[in-house]
């Protein structure tokens, strides 16, 4: 005997929308078949749990529940965000935007057939690393240059290719963890090549390089400290005192910058104590790796620059197949190689944000307030701030920016629901906390996306 309520369940479990019907109300915006079935099913399948458990559900609530499955998953997909946090180079948010030159190389390129690996004037094969070997030379001053897929990788395969099963020295200052999966000493055991430590923390000097250099020693590295910065009672000996000692002593100089700054007018003050390539270079690696969407404003990628032989050396590693750069990567690289060799930089987005004027942020974030006023309807107080930005991506730790900024609170809302509204909304917004403030930096917004971020704000905050 079933009493009941048992029969209602039974009953209101026989009577739930087929996946079919689900999928038909998503309407004709809806994701293709797969997709949309699998979020029908799941929307279906939570009902029947609701159900089983007592409740009892309208079509309606069905169909709402498949809709914000769907709203979720769509988020999950790969697509623009406006990023309001100040920070110019976020590893989460896609590091360095490209611009209009840069795009228009990638598409020229990979919408047809290239000469990737052809030699057009010899009619044969040629190298896909020759691209940008020219461009790289002549900005860095280095002999020769090889790209690949990112900076970690560069690290990777130089470590590898000249100094397995060899010791290699390094700082225990130095010893650092970038960007929350790439750690120094990790990518030293990948490639083979032995650790040794020496210093501590906060203190390394020159003797104790020269105390560790043995028969074993293939190379010294040092590590430039991007993401941190050490204060107070602290020493670290100079790119050039190292390149001295490693000649002497037969041993290899690797100097793996990260961040890639390549000194072309105008620069800006806040990027004084950043070292060059070309000033690396010059102080005598053998070496020298950094990224290509960090301070350089271009598409991920990873440059090693150093001695001929050493490049050589390299690009007949059979580990370079498996970390090659893509023909998208080399157009934008190219085109970015062009720009610095010109000094267009206001032809690099990052560039052109970074160097932006206070007064033109002031204005933006001025206007963005003005644009915001219905808000101030529901009691959100909106003003217009003086902020700092920094560059982060591994870059210039401890170093602010000057920046303008949107802050917003709200008279029920929570700084943390403010956030999360913007995030969560058409055209996402990722936004920055501060003083329990939800503040819309504009140095990381392009002046083309203000519209859109004025659209996306009022309505994610409009009730
Ligand atoms: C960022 C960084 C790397 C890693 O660069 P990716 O291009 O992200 O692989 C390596 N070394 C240093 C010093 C860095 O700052």
């Amino acid at each position: 005997m079933t009493s009941a309520g048992d029969d209602g369940v039974s009953r209101r479990l026989r009577s739930l929308p087929s996946v079919e019907r689900v999928v038909r109300a998503l309407g004709p915006d809806a994701p293709p078949p797969p997709i949309a079935t699998a979020v029908a099913r799941l929307a279906v399948d939570r009902a029947r749990a609701r159900v089983r458990a007592g409740e009892s559900l309208s079509f309606e609530e069905i169909e709402s529940d498949a809709a914000r499955l769907l709203e979720t998953r769509s988020r999950a997909r790969l697509s623009k965000i406006i990023n309001a946090t100040g920070v110019l180079i976020h590893t989460n948010l896609g590091r360095s935007p490209l611009g209009e030159v840069q795009m228009k190389a990638v598409r020229r390129v990979a919408s047809g057939y290239s000469n990737l690996e052809y030699d057009i004037d010899a009619g044969r094969r040629g190298s896909r690393y020759a691209h940008a070997r020219a461009p790289l030379v002549a900005l860095t001053g280095a002999q020769s240059a090889l790209v690949v897929n990112n900076c970690a990788a560069a690290l990777l395969l130089t470590l590898k290719g000249l100094c397995q099963d060899r010791e290699v020295i390094i700082s225990r200052g130095e010893l650092v963890e970038i960007g929350g999966e790439f750690r120094i000493p990790d990518v030293l055991s990948a490639s083979g090549a032995r650790l040794k430590e020496i210093g501590t923390t906060n203190r390394t000097h020159l003797i104790d390089y020269e105390r560790a250099i043995g028969p074993e020693t293939g190379a010294i590295l040092k590590v430039h400290p991007s993401n941190y910065k050490m204060l107070g009672f602290t020493a670290a000996v100079e790119a050039r005192a190292l390149a001295r000692l490693a000649r002497g002593r037969g041993v290899l100089f690797i100097n793996d910058l990260g961040s890639g700054l390549i000194n072309s007018p105008p620069r800006a003050r806040w990027l004084e104590r950043e070292p060059t390539v070309e000033a690396a270079v010059a102080d005598g690696a053998d070496i020298v790796t950094f990224s290509g969407d960090k301070l350089l404003g271009g598409p991920q990628a990873g440059m090693i620059v150093g001695r001929s032989e050493l490049i050589d050396a390299l690009a007949r590693h059979p580990l370079l197949r498996a970390l090659r750069v893509d023909k998208m990567t080399l157009a934008a690289l190219e085109a970015t190689f062009e720009i610095l060799l010109r000094g267009t930089l206001d032809e690099l987005p990052l560039w052109r944000m970074a160097t932006a004027s206070l007064e033109s942020l002031e204005g933006r974030a001025r206007a963005l307030a003005g644009r915001l006023a219905p808000l101030t309807d529901q009691g959100v107080k909106i003003e217009a701030i003086a902020s700092r930005a920094v560059t982060g991506g591994g870059s210039l730790p401890g170093e602010d920016i000057g920046s303008w900024a949107v802050a917003l609170v709200h008279p029920e809302r929570s700084v943390d629901e403010l956030e999360r509204a913007l995030r969560t909304g058409d055209g996402p917004v990722i936004a920055r906390i501060e003083d329990d403030r939800l503040l819309i930096d504009l140095r990381a917004v392009a002046p083309a996306d203000d519209d859109a971020l004025a659209a996306s704000v009022l309505a994610a905050l409009s009730l």
